[in-house]
């Protein structure tokens, strides 16, 4: 049995937080807001595995209100939404995923965010996929206001 997901996530940049995609710190002068580390990238995944289990999305299982994730590595919530795919005997097949960030460049930094997906999934590197775009000067996205990322799943039963 196949099951697939999709996700995505926004986040504002601000000063004075740290930019974290895909569990890589990328050096820039604005990093994401939120409660957690705000890795925009690990929760579109999270939220594309949470998909293909029908299992709402990772504001249910990790709620901002809730202390303990304050300043939270998100790898961790991957990994947490992992033990329930595991529990449904499902594992990943394959993870297509798209940042959107006007600046700074990524491509340095994308081989080490797909190492860190690809060993939280339990799946090869060959098998997390990470394109980055720009929003062309147009949209939150664009006018540097903001981080989206967007991920695809596909996943099968053991
Ligand atoms: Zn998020």
């Amino acid at each position: 049995m196949f099951r697939i997901g999709i996700g995505t996530d926004t986040h504002r940049l601000v000063e004075g937080r740290p930019l974290m995609l895909g569990g890589v710190h990328v050096i820039f002068d604005r990093g994401a807001e939120g409660h957690s580390d705000a890795d925009a990238l690990t929760h579109a995944v999270a939220d594309a595995i949470l998909g293909a289990l029908c299992e709402g999305d990772i504001g249910v299982h990790f709620p901002d209100k809730d202390p303990r994730w304050s300043g939270a590595n998100s790898l961790d919530f991957l990994s947490r939404v992992m033990w329930l795919a595991r529990e449904r005997n499902l594992h990943v097949v394959n993870v297509d995923s798209t940042i959107l960030l006007e600046a700074p460049k990524l491509r340095p930094y994308i081989d080490a965010m797909r190492q860190n997906i690809a060993d939280v999934l339990g799946v090869d590197l060959g098998c997390v996929s990470i394109k980055a775009k720009t929003g062309e000067g147009l949209d939150a996205v664009g006018q540097g206001l903001a981080v989206t990322a967007q991920a695809a799943v596909l996943m099968e039963s053991n």
